[in-house]
C-alpha cells in the first residue's frame, strides 16, 4: 500500500508548476520587470516582496524567475535569474560570490574584494549583453548580520551608470519588515515597489493542498475532508498561521504515518496526530535553522540535550561548550574554538532561536545564560539530529 507517488514534490525545495492564489502577484512582478523585454537597460528595477513565513514568497520569486526568463527567451532577450539565500551566505562577499557562481561568471582564484567581484559580474553580463534578475531571499537576515553598509551597497548601486542596469533585484523579507534601522532614504527606496503577500485563508489553503496533493499522492489516498481539516486548522481566517508550508508539512506527516501503518488512505486521525507532532514553534524554528552552518546546529543541539538532561531552565555558556565538545566528538566533527562558539550562540540569539542574558553583576564569574523558550525538547532533539546527519553526509 502506498500513499505517495512523489514525495519530492511535497518537499519545501520543490518548485511547483503553478501557484494558486498568487496569480495577481505574479502579474505584478512581471509588470515591474517588463522593461527587460521591452527596453532592456532603461532602468535597474528593485522590488521588495514581504509576507509572513509560508506565504509563498520564495516560491513566488522562483516561479516568476523561471517563467520570466522563458518569456524573455521567446522574445529574443537574454535574461538570467539567480536566487540567493542570504541566510546561507550571510556576508556581502558571499552573497556577491554566489550571484557570480549562479550566473557562471568565471572568477579568478586570487582573492577579490566585494566591489571587484561585483564589477566582474557587471562586466561579464555587459560583454554578453545579458541582464539578470537577482533575488536576495531572507534579506532581513542579511540586513541584520551584515549591517546597513552592506545593504546600502546592494540597494543603492542604482541607475546612475548604465552598467549597473545589467542587474535588477527582488528582495524578500519577512513581514512586518524589520529594516527600521536603515536610513529613511534607503528604506523608502526599498519600499517603493512592494509586493505584499497576505497569509492564506482556509479556502486558499484548501486549493493549494488539493493542487499539491494531486502532484504528490495517489488518487484516493486522500479526500476533501482531510484537506479541509488541515486548511481549517491552518487558515488565517480560522485563527491559524495562514502558512502553506505548515499545511503541506501536516499533509506530508499524515501521509507518512498512514503509509507506515500499511494503509493506503489518510484518515482524520492521521491528521490530528500530525498536527500534534508538528508544533508551530518547532516548525518555525526548523524554518529558521535549515540553512544554518553545521556548528551552529551542533551548538543548538548541545543546548537542547543539556536542557533535557539537567531539567533546568537556563544554562551557562561554559557548560554548553563542554556539552558541545562531546556532541562534536559524537558526530566526528572538530569543535570550534571558544570565540567562534560564542559568536554562534550570539547569532542564534540575534535570530531569536535561543534567548541569552548576562547573569547579574555582583555574582562572581559573570556568565552568559542561555535558554530556549519553546519545545518539546525531545521532538526538537530528534529533528536536529536528523538535520545534522543529513548535512554531514
Ligand atoms: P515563504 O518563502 O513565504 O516562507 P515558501 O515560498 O517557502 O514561503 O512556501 C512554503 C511552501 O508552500 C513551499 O513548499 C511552497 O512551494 C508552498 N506554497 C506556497 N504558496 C503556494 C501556492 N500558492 N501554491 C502552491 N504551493 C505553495
Amino acid at each position: 500500500p502506498s500513499i505517495f507517488k512523489s514525495r519530492e514534490s511535497l518537499s519545501p525545495e520543490y518548485i511547483p508548476d503553478q501557484l494558486p492564489h498568487r496569480e495577481k502577484e505574479l502579474r505584478e512582478l512581471t509588470s515591474y520587470f517588463k522593461h527587460l523585454v521591452t527596453t532592456p537597460g532603461s532602468i535597474s528595477q528593485r522590488v521588495l516582496i514581504t509576507g509572513r513565513v509560508g506565504t509563498g514568497k520564495t516560491a513566488l520569486a522562483k516561479v516568476f524567475g523561471r517563467d520570466f526568463t522563458r518569456l524573455a527567451t521567446e522574445k529574443g532577450y537574454k535574461v538570467r535569474y539567480a536566487h540567493v539565500n542570504c541566510h546561507r551566505n550571510r556576508t556581502l562577499y558571499n552573497v556577491i560570490a554566489d550571484i557570480g557562481r549562479q550566473l557562471d561568471v568565471p572568477v579568478p582564484s586570487r582573492g577579490l574584494s566585494s566591489k571587484e567581484m561585483y564589477d566582474l559580474i557587471l562586466n561579464y553580463l555587459d560583454e554578453r549583453d545579458e541582464y539578470a534578475i537577482i533575488t536576495l531571499d531572507e534579506f532581513h537576515y542579511f540586513a541584520n548580520i551584515s549591517g546597513p553598509d552592506a545593504v546600502y551597497f546592494i540597494v543603492r548601486t542604482y541607475d546612475a551608470e548604465e552598467l549597473f542596469r545589467r542587474l535588477n533585484f527582488i528582495f524578500i523579507a519577512i513581514d512586518p519588515v524589520k529594516l527600521g534601522f536603515l536610513d529613511p532614504t534607503t528604506e523608502g527606496y526599498l519600499l517603493r515597489h512592494l509586493v505584499k503577500l497576505n497569509p492564506y485563508t482556509s479556502q486558499q489553503l484548501f486549493d493549494i493542498l488539493k493542487y499539491r496533493a494531486e502532484d504528490s499522492m495517489y488518487e484516493g489516498s486522500y479526500d476533501d475532508e482531510v484537506l479541509r481539516f488541515i486548511a481549517d486548522f491552518e487558515g488565517w481566517d480560522k485563527g491559524g498561521g495562514g502558512n502553506a508550508r505548515h499545511a503541506l508539512e501536516i499533509l506530508h506527516v499524515a501521509g507518512s504515518s498512514a503509509e507506515a501503518d500499511g494503509r493506503s488512505r489518510i484518515t482524520i486521525e492521521d491528521v490530528r496526530k500530525a498536527i500534534m507532532n508538528t508544533s508551530r514553534e518547532i516548525l518555525s524554528v526548523s524554518e529558521a535553522i535549515r540553512d544554518s552552518p553545521i556548528h551552529e546546529l551542533l551548538i543548538l543541539l548541545s543546548i537542547v540535550k543539556l536542557l533535557r538532561k539537567t531539567g533546568r531552565s537556563e544554562l551557562k555558556m561554559g557548560e554548553v561548550e563542554e556539552e558541545y565538545n562531546a556532541v562534536c566528538e559524537f558526530y566526528g566533527e572538530v569543535p570550534r574554538r571558544h570565540t567562534q562558539v560564542y559568536e554562534y550562540v550570539m547569532n542564534l540569539s540575534r535570530t531569536g532561536i535561543v534567548q541569552t542574558r548576562s547573569s547579574g553583576k555582583g555574582q562572581r564569574g559573570r556568565s552568559t545564560l542561555i535558554t530556549l523558550p519553546y519545545g518539546p525538547l525531545d521532538v526538537l532533539e530528534k529533528y536536529l539530529d536528523e538535520l545534522i546527519r543529513k548535512k554531514i553526509q
